[in-house]
């Protein structure tokens, strides 16, 4: 009975033996001199391209000015907060990973909002993409999130080896802080792969709009943040050795309140199953009822004619640059509110008043508004190096070739963004 296990064992040992010089042979931290540099993923949300260009944001400039900028990154579509958040570690389109809205129904699971813990942590949302930190921990490499989206979920049964619940009122230095003291770890326990997240530009934006002076002070604030990590990294003697990558989910549009859509005055929604509100509003059928199907039919047909300020489609018929609508969690029928317009109804209007974004997202990923910051920098990337706008899909295979661990099938490309890259480290 013993030599089939030995047999097995053997066939391992000649595998791991032919890939050990190979980049994404499986190491572990402890064991490898040659471990790659730690790679830094940084989220500041809604951080449209353009604000650097504000002159807020020194710390950010630097590290353009001694790493890659990218003239801008396209979101995914919709161009909302989760789904941007899950496309940037799984390299797949919200309609392939499944976070295809922040507000979702499915069949199995239920309902799906940013507010609800309980399915946010359910990893069964997730499941249908392998987010980098589950693949990077199969290879050896331990893994910290402060603050990701997925990352509190159980995703096929794992998490990062270091997270934490989202919890707002933790500080911008306070998450920097803890960034900081997991890379002073001893190696066996140090993670080779790091999250940061930052909310206060997004939230400024939403309750303030783009252009408001309070968009501004979140830049400076956050600025600061990114300064004292900068410095915490220099006292570490490692700001020239952690590959660092500072990227936005998505941009940011001014949505004047009067710039609404009373959905329920051009239809009736009584007889529908509301699904999502706002920039990307859903619908299904009630039921399955001939009645509910035809009523549908007969609603959607209406709502499928040129609109002013908006479009709406069935799912199957959605503009295929999107690549959106096979996930059976896209409701049926969709409508797209145009920049700088929400859809809402006459009811949640009236109940909301003086609690209504006048800053959006979830727009034509296509839209210059939409567009996002991406920098890079660190002994990978090349310096004070300009690139082309690059779809956020790419993201992912940059990261696992930097990690030298391979990357699961997704909708990047590496060879769109390689140039970033020092020609060695390509
Ligand atoms: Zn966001």
């Amino acid at each position: 009975m013993k030599w089939l296990p030995r047999v097995l064992l053997c066939s391992l040992v000649t595998i791991c033996a032919g890939c050990a010089t190979h980049p994404t042979a499986p190491t572990h931290p402890a064991e490898s001199p040659a471990r790659p540099a730690p790679l830094l993923l940084i989220s500041i949300d809604a951080y449209r391209y353009d604000y650097v260009e504000r002159g807020f944001s020194p710390t950010l400039a630097m590290l353009e000015k001694s790493g890659v900028q990218a003239a801008s990154m396209q979101p995914s579509f919709p161009s909302l907060t989760f789904p941007n958040h899950y496309t940037i570690v799984t390299g797949l389109r919200p309609d392939h990973h499944g976070i295809v809205n922040n507000t979702m129904l499915d069949a199995t699971l239920g309902k799906f909002s940013l507010g609800n813990r309980q399915a946010v942590s359910d990893g069964h949302w997730w499941a249908a993409g392998t987010p980098i930190w589950e693949t990077a921990e199969q290879h050896g490499l331990r893994t910290a999130t402060m603050f990701w989206p997925g990352s509190e979920a159980d995703i096929h049964g794992h998490h990062p080896d270091y997270w934490k619940p989202f919890d707002e009122k933790v500080t911008a230095d306070q998450r920097v802080d803890q960034v900081l003291a997991w890379l002073d770890l001893p190696p066996a326990q140090r993670p080779a792969f790091l999250t940061l997240y930052f909310d206060a530009v997004d939230h400024a934006g939403h309750t303030y709009g783009p252009d408001s002076p309070q968009v501004n002070a979140a830049l400076r604030d956050t600025d600061a943040a990114m300064a004292r990590l900068v410095q915490g990294l220099k006292q570490r003697g490692l700001f020239d050795r952690i590959n660092m990558i500072v990227l936005a989910d998505h941009g940011m549009a001014n949505n004047p309140l009067s710039n609404s859509v009373m959905i329920d005055q051009l239809v009736p929604l009584d007889q529908l199953q509301t699904v999502s509100m706002g920039i990307l509003a859903g619908f299904n059928p009630k039921s399955d009822s001939t009645v509910d199907r035809n009523h549908f039919a007969a609603v959607e047909h209406q709502l499928e004619q040129p609109q002013q300020h908006m479009q709406c489609w069935d799912k199957t018929r959605v503009p295929p640059r999107f690549v959106y609508g096979n996930n059976p969690r896209v409701p049926q029928l969709l409508c797209l509110a145009n920049v700088g317009w929400r859809v809402t109804t006459t009811d949640y209007a009236a109940s909301h008043q003086g609690h209504i974004s006048i800053g959006e997202h979830g727009y034509d990923n296509a839209d210059p508004l939409m567009q996002a910051l991406f920098i890079a920098h660190g002994p990978a990337f090349r310096v004070d190096a300009k690139v082309n706008a690059f779809p956020n899909v790419d993201v992912y295979p940059l990261m696992t070739h930097l990690l030298g661990i391979p990357a699961v099938a997704n909708d990047g490309d590496y060879d769109a963004v390689k140039d970033m890259l020092k020609p060695s480290e390509r």
